[in-house]
């Protein structure tokens, strides 16, 4: 179970209630995983932070539990389709960067809380030359690391000293959302940054992809405000916090010393962010509130994250049948011990659907399928 937050992580102020309290007997990670315990959300007035709780076991969880996509070493999740050509998540983050950053030979480079350190491996190739270094708190990616750099650029759980004041660039992709105490890290990579070095980093933004609010190992939700505050608070100067390079995500450069202008207030942010706990807690009531008919199963619409998502906030998991899904890619696997079936297989018996798609297109989506306009089938929306 989660222990309660009552500061800050960022800007140590007292907080009061949480503005989003799943009230469920799980919750859902990052990797669509079943975690047990509710999840709470915390909003800091002072700082513009969104928080949750750290997982009990932090350093333990990512050490053992956090395989994400370790199975193959190119394998990545996809960023968008356009007219069939697939970009990746880390082909996008390549050409951000490169945007952003002037790489040269020589440039010392320390990625950190880089688990398989796929990004580095695409620089190495992209500006050759360049001097890796390896940070992470975790041991499995070794033999990744031992690809790009020797053993001794490597560090596990602490720094050398003599890592201190020596690199060009620190990095970090996706990582900082899982660090209990983000001002410790900052004050970590400032002390390891030559002067006039740079730091860039990448988070998820809530507002560009609202599933992050809700995710439980994402114990840092970070706003342009509250990442403004952490790196101005390590003496880090802000460069450029970019929402619209890369969708579903706030891009970062700062720079060790320069000018560190006075903290960007946004007025907007408060009512922004309860906009999300109130959409997240209408949609986790909804599912929760739902009475099953009355022979007690359900069938729910979609396999990926809304459709995990309902799972996870359901009294009693075990009503749910089957997940139906379109894709041909996901019919014949099972989630969470549940088999995906397409929708045309829907048995009659099942008399409630809950619809585990984006709200922006779950409607549309259920209209056109003839199979599931049976009068006899209730269909839950997340939104009312
Ligand atoms: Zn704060």
């Amino acid at each position: 179970m989660n222990k309660a937050v009552k500061v800050c992580n960022i800007c140590k102020s007292e907080l009061s209630a949480p503005i989003y309290d799943s009230r469920s007997l799980q919750s859902l990670t990052s990797l669509c995983r079943l975690y047990p315990g509710s999840t709470q959300v915390w909003f800091c007035t002072c700082c513009g932070h969104v928080l949750s709780n750290p997982l009990e076991g932090t350093d333990e969880y990512y050490a053992t539990e956090y395989d994400i996509l370790l199975d193959h070493e190119d394998e990545d999740q996809i960023y968008e389709v356009k007219g069939g050509e697939i970009t990746y998540r880390i082909d996008r983050q390549l050409a951000v960067i490169c945007q952003k950053v002037q790489f040269r030979p020589g440039m010392k480079v320390l990625d950190y809380g880089c688990a398989k350190a796929g990004m580095s491996k695409r620089l190495d190739r992209q500006v050759p030359g360049m001097e890796f270094y390896f940070f992470d708190v975790s041991d499995r990616y070794l033999e990744y690391w031992q690809k790009l750099a020797p053993s001794h650029n490597h560090a596990i759980l602490a720094t050398p000293a003599h890592w201190e004041n020596q690199f060009d660039l620190i990095t970090s992709y996706f990582s900082l959302e899982h660090i209990p105490d983000p001002v410790a890290s900052i004050a970590h990579i400032t002390s390891m940054l030559k002067k006039g070095g740079l730091f860039y980093a990448i988070v998820p933004d809530i507002f560009g992809n609202i599933a992050d609010f809700i995710v439980v190992d994402h114990v840092n939700h970070f706003t342009r405000t509250s990442l403004a505050h952490l790196l101005q608070g390590a003496g880090l100067s802000v460069v450029d916090i970019d929402s619209a390079s890369h969708r579903g995500a706030l891009v970062v450069v700062a720079r060790n010393g320069g000018e560190v202008a006075s903290l960007e207030r946004d007025d907007g942010l408060q009512q922004q962010v309860q906009e999300l706990a109130h959409y997240w807690g209408t949609a986790s009531r909804r599912v929760q509130q739902a009475r099953v008919g009355r022979n007690g199963s359900c069938a729910i619409y979609g396999s990926g994250f809304y459709g995990t998502f309902i799972y996870s906030m359901l009294a009693d998991p075990h009503e749910v049948t089957c997940f139906l899904d379109q894709s041909p890619y996901q019919q014949g696997k099972s989630v969470f011990g549940v088999p995906v079936i397409s929708p045309e297989a829907l048995p009659e018996d099942i008399k409630t659907l809950f619809v585990g798609l984006n709200p922006a297109i779950a409607r549309e989506v259920i209209a056109g399928q003839p199979c599931l306009q049976r009068p006899d089938l209730r269909t839950i929306y997340l939104d009312s």
